[in-house]
């Protein structure tokens, strides 16, 4: 299928390029990728308007929505016989952990942590971001979508790391609810947000055909967009939030849900929780084994915030000390201890600024 270039970047991980995309790929499942393409590759789909939109796919192994949305797209486009209505650079990312059907192999940085911007900047996979940031920049990019699946009970929903109008637009392209966050750091919405309108698109599980149709829908009303509006996006069309604090659980310390003995004994359906607007006092468990162990609560931003004040230990029972809104809040082990446990949001206005909510 036309391998143009790639390189192997001095630390041996290497980025396949390719023109076009073959049809037989697009009847084949993200676990079995592994057999078609050689590793991590950036694929070139013509399309009619020259500059190009930048799609992420399997940055994470396990979250397999973007894959199969699009392989909707192309299917779809090729049917009707046309080219794209843009030009498309498509990465398709994480094949190894595809495979094994995981986030990230042990072997391995996160491949939505390894992006410009980076904590780990010296490794393999940031070397490999650092050369497919330059070959997508050199192109002028039109627009970024990086599309992700989740662990918990989350509805779909976009983010941002800027508070501009495209990017809004952009945003509002897939969702009502938008997410405006700054850390974790080394994503790839926040290092293409230097070149382009840039979202991250939250599709809830994996594995659904329906999130599958509403990425694909998304991914084409993108290829379609002349240009951005130049008017603002109303705000009564938009329900932003922002990330306040991280919740982890410190890696020395054991959780569970629902019953057993541990340090952390979050309650059985945490992730009911998510993006609710819980008041304070909610309940997200209680302490066990010595109960002496505390949640790590990180600031989600910039911005000056006492964390400690978020999580109350009173009586030995976990509960939100101020009003917030969860998002991802998890119940799967593994997402827990490679990620973190979930994140806390506050409503805000397009300036930035927090809406108190009575
Ligand atoms: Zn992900």
């Amino acid at each position: 299928m036309g391998q143009t270039a790639g390189r192997t970047s001095n630390t041996g991980l290497r980025l396949h390029r390719f023109e076009d995309l073959p049809d037989q790929l697009l009847e084949v499942a993200a676990r079995e990728l592994w057999q078609h393409l050689p590793g991590a590759s950036l694929v070139e789909i013509a399309g009619r308007d020259p500059r190009p939109l930048f799609v992420s796919v399997l940055l994470h192994g396990n979250e397999d929505t973007g894959w199969t949305a699009l392989q909707n797209v192309l299917r779809r486009y090729r049917q009707s016989g046309l080219p794209l209505a843009r030009r498309m650079l498509l990465f398709v990312g994480n094949i190894a952990a595809a495979k094994e059907n995981v986030r990230t192999l042990d072997t391995q940085s996160d491949y939505n942590r390894a992006w410009p911007g980076t904590r780990y900047p010296e490794a393999p996979e940031a070397a490999m971001m650092r050369e497919l940031v330059e070959i997508v920049a050199a192109e002028r990019p039109f627009a970024s979508i990086d599309i992700h699946n989740n662990t918990g009970n989350n509805p779909h929903y976009a983010c941002v790391n800027r508070l501009e109008e495209s990017y809004l637009h952009l945003a509002r392209l897939f969702s009502r609810t938008v997410v405006f966050f700054t850390r974790p750091v080394g994503v790839q919405s926040a290092a293409m947000a230097r070149l382009c309108p840039a979202v991250t698109v939250e599709c809830g599980l994996p594995g659904s055909d329906a999130a599958a149709a509403h990425a694909a829908e998304f991914v084409e009303a993108a290829l379609a967009l002349k240009a951005f509006p130049e008017h603002p996006v109303p705000d009564h069309d938009l329900d932003l939030l922002q990330t306040a604090v991280i919740l982890r659980v410190p890696p020395d310390a054991s959780f569970s849900y629902g019953g057993a003995d541990a340090d952390f004994r979050f309650i059985e359906n945490l992730d009911r929780l998510n993006f609710s607007e819980l008041p304070p006092g909610t309940l997200f468990g209680e302490l066990g084994g010595n109960k002496d162990r505390r949640l790590a609560v990180v600031p989600g931003g910039e911005f000056e915030i006492e964390p400690d004040g978020y999580i109350a230990y009173d009586g030995g029972e976990i509960r939100l000390a101020l009003g917030a809104i969860p998002a991802m809040l998890t119940r799967d082990p593994r997402a827990v201890r490679l990620d973190c446990l979930g994140y806390l949001m506050h409503r805000i206005d397009r300036t930035g600024r927090r809406i108190e909510t009575p």
